[in-house]
């Protein structure tokens, strides 16, 4: 199973400030730092961190090379990464006293991928390999349905959602992997019991498997023709969830593409997204496969 990411690369600029700046104000900053992101550059790290084979597609602007490079550095294939006459995505982040958070996102290069960037990245794919995307960049409609034209397993993680989302070809999604939050919006119906909220999703997305994180609490998953898949999240001190969603999804395709069972694949990925929130940051909290090991046993 050849995995293809098509997917978000960014920059977090972080300023700390003493108060969000006001209407017409100036302030200067107390510090300021960036940080690599993005969902799909943290997957694409945490697939390759697992152990996995992944190709990223995408955009960046020639600001966004030293983030290319930092994939390559992890083992990532970015022969589909292009580089445009673009600003690469970014965030600017207001860290305020009370360690409040206000953003402005700038999809920049995110948004230039082109119909020929698609037809591109999937050349040579077909049955038994694996599309990933997230909710970060353009093109999302055509990117699902060039993947399931191709016959390909389409696994969609809706993050982070909006309005649009109800307009993609989510008929064509055969592995939802989302937070509850995001199940409740897929599925219309809110609740607190997992079950409850895996019945109103596959009641919504009849044809379709899904694996749901339920944050401290662990996650759960429903595939078609077993039983649902339950994990308890293991006891730590949560320092940043910054990226656990991101390390959860990454080691769970990863266990996938070595041919494990959905079982032992929720459980190294709750394990290895229980190390990335203990730690801080996000790309560099996401765990090796090596250090994985020993907690999920
Ligand atoms: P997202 O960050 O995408 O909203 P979740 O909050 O559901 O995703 O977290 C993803 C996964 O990270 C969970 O399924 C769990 O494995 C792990 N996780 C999150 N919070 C904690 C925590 N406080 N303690 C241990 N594991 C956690």
């Amino acid at each position: 199973m050849n995995i293809l990411n098509f997917g978000s690369v960014n920059f977090d600029r972080v300023y700390r400030v003493p108060h969000f700046v006001r209407p017409g104000e100036t302030i200067a900053a107390t510090s300021f730092a960036t940080f690599s992101g993005g969902k799909g550059f943290n997957q694409s790290t945490a697939i390759a961190r697992a152990g996995g084979r992944v190709a990223h597609a995408g955009c960046i602007g020639a600001d966004g090379i030293v983030l290319r490079d930092e994939l390559a550095r992890d083992g990532v294939d970015v022969g589909h990464l292009r580089v445009v006459d673009a600003p690469t995505g970014h965030g600017l982040i207001q860290v305020d006293d009370s360690g409040q958070n206000c953003i402005v996102i700038c999809g920049g290069a995110n948004r230039m991928v082109s119909a020929a960037d698609v037809a591109v990245a999937f050349e040579g794919l077909g049955p038994g390999d694996a599309l990933l995307v997230q909710n970060e960049i353009s093109g999302i409609p055509e990117i699902i349905s060039t993947a399931a034209g191709k016959g390909m397993e389409v696994v969609f993680n809706p993050a982070p959602m909006g309005p649009e989302v109800a307009g993609y070809p989510l008929d064509k999604v055969t592995l939802f992997i989302v937070n509850e939050v995001e199940a409740a919006s897929l599925s219309g119906m809110s609740a607190d019991e997992p079950g409850a909220l895996l019945d109103a999703l596959s009641a919504r997305f009849p044809r379709a498997d899904f694996v749901m994180t339920l944050g401290a609490r662990g996650a759960a998953a429903r595939f078609a023709g077993a039983p649902d898949a339950f994990v308890a999240a293991h006891r730590v001190a949560a320092v940043d969830t910054t990226a656990a969603g991101d390390t959860f999804i990454g080691f769970f395709l990863a266990a996938r593409q070595r041919g494990e069972g959905v079982e032992a694949a929720l459980a190294v990925a709750n394990a290895a997204a229980a190390i990335c929130v203990s730690r801080p940051g996000a790309a560099p909290s996401i765990p090796l496969l090596g250090e994985v090991a020993e907690k999920a046993t």
